[in-house]
C-alpha cells in the first residue's frame, strides 16, 4: 500500500481515510487517478459510503453512483440483516485493498456482464450455510469470516497459521487469474509441471484431503497444508501469497523499512533474489517486532525451494498479463 497526501493541506492520508483529519476535507480514493483526492460535486463519493463505509470515488460508468469496487459486488446482505451488514462493512474494506493491489500490478479485471467476468457474492450465513469459494468468475465469501472470534476459532480448529478476510480474497482471486493467465494454451504445460494436472478429480481430492490429511513433509513442496489438496488450490494459495508479498513490500518501502529500494518490485526483481535479499530479511524483522509486542508471528510461513519456483511462475504471469 502507498501513503497518500491531502491535495488541500498536504497532510498524510491513509487508504482507509474518508476525511483529512488535519483540514477536514472529505477525501476519497479515485481509482481513475490512482490516488486519494478531495470529494467534489463532479467527483462524488461512492453511494455506498453510509452502507459499507466505502471511501472510493464513484465510477463515472455506474448509473447508481457506485465505485468500481462496489460495482463488483453482485450480492450483499439484505437491508434488514443488521449482523450481515456489519460484516459486509468489514469485507468490503478488505476487498477494496484487494482491488487496489490488482490495479497496482496492472492485472486485468473484467466486470461481469452476467455471463463472464469477476463478481462477488458477500453472503450472510445467518440465512444458512455458505461456502467461501470460487466458480466461473464469482467469488463467494461467508461473511461470518468477518467476525474475529468466529474466524480465529476456525483457524485454530483447522490448525492454520494464518486466516484473514483479505487472505480469503487473495486466494479466491488466484482461481480467477489461474483461468485467465495460467491455464492458457501457451502456459498450461508449465502450470502442470509445477502444480500437477488440473483435470484431476476435485471431489476425490477433497475427500482424500479431509480423510488422510496433507502428509508429513508437505512443507518441502507447498506453501500451506491446504495447497496439497489439488493443483488448482495449490496455484490459488501461491497466487494469494504473491499478493501478500507484493503489498507488504510496497507498504514497507513507503514507510522506509527497506534499505535496498532497488529490490522491492516483484515484477522487476527475479523472485529468488527478491525473497533472499529483501522479503525474507523484512519478514524476519516483522516477526521479531510482533514478538516484541507479545503477538504471534506476522509472517508464519516457510518458503521451500519449489514454492519459490512457483512464486516466480506467478510473478511471470502477472508481468505478462497486460502484454
Ligand atoms: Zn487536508
Ligand atoms: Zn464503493
Ligand atoms: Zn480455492
Amino acid at each position: 500500500m502507498r501513503v497518500f497526501h491531502c491535495e488541500v493541506c498536504g497532510a498524510e492520508l491513509f487508504f482507509e481515510n474518508s476525511v483529512c483529519v488535519t483540514c477536514g476535507t472529505a477525501i476519497g480514493y479515485s481509482r481513475e487517478e490512482g490516488t486519494m483526492v478531495a470529494v467534489l460535486s463532479d467527483r462524488p463519493i461512492c453511494a455506498n459510503l453510509n452502507r459499507c463505509g466505502c471511501n472510493w470515488i464513484a465510477d463515472r460508468l455506474s448509473p447508481i453512483g457506485l465505485c468500481f469496487s462496489c460495482t463488483l459486488t453482485r450480492t450483499r446482505p439484505a437491508d434488514g440483516d443488521i449482523v450481515g451488514l456489519g460484516q459486509y462493512w468489514i469485507a468490503e474494506a478488505a476487498k477494496r485493498r484487494l482491488i487496489f493491489s490488482l490495479d497496482e500490478l496492472q492485472l486485468p479485471i473484467k466486470v461481469s456482464d452476467g455471463f463472464v467476468g469477476l463478481a462477488f457474492d458477500l453472503l450472510s450465513s445467518s440465512q444458512g450455510k455458505i461456502m467461501t469459494g470460487y466458480q466461473n468468475g464469482i467469488i463467494t465469501l461467508d461473511l461470518a469470516e468477518s467476525n474475529d472470534a468466529h474466524r480465529e476459532a476456525l483457524r485454530a480448529s483447522m490448525d492454520e497459521p494464518y486466516r484473514t478476510v483479505l487472505g480469503h480474497f487473495r486466494h479466491e482471486i488466484g482461481h480467477y487469474y489461474c483461468g485467465l493467465l495460467a491455464l492458457t494454451d501457451d502456459r498450461r504445460e508449465e502450470f502442470r509441471s509445477l502444480f500437477g494436472d488440473e483435470t484431476t478429480s476435485y471431489e476425490d481430492a477433497l475427500q482424500r484431503h479431509y480423510s488422510t490429511g496433507s502428509g508429513q513433509d508437505w512443507q518441502d513442496r507447498f506453501i500451506s497444508a491446504y495447497a496439497t489438496m489439488h493443483p488448482l488450490e495449490d496455484f490459488a494459495e501461491v497466487f494469494g501469497h504473491f499478493l501478500h508479498i507484493a503489498d507488504t513490500l510496497q507498504t514497507a518501502r513507503e514507510f522506509g523499512l527497506i534499505a535496498d529500494v532497488e529490490r522491492v518490485d516483484p515484477l522487476e526483481t527475479p523472485m529468488a533474489e527478491l525473497l533472499a535479499r529483501t522479503w525474507l530479511p523484512l519478514a524476519k524483522g516483522l516477526n521479531q517486532i510482533n514478538r516484541s509486542m507479545g503477538r504471534s508471528d506476522l509472517y508464519p510461513f516457510v518458503l521451500a525451494q519449489s514454492v519459490i519456483v512457483k512464486l516466480a511462475f506467478v510473478a511471470d504471469l502477472v508481468t505478462h498479463a497486460n502484454s
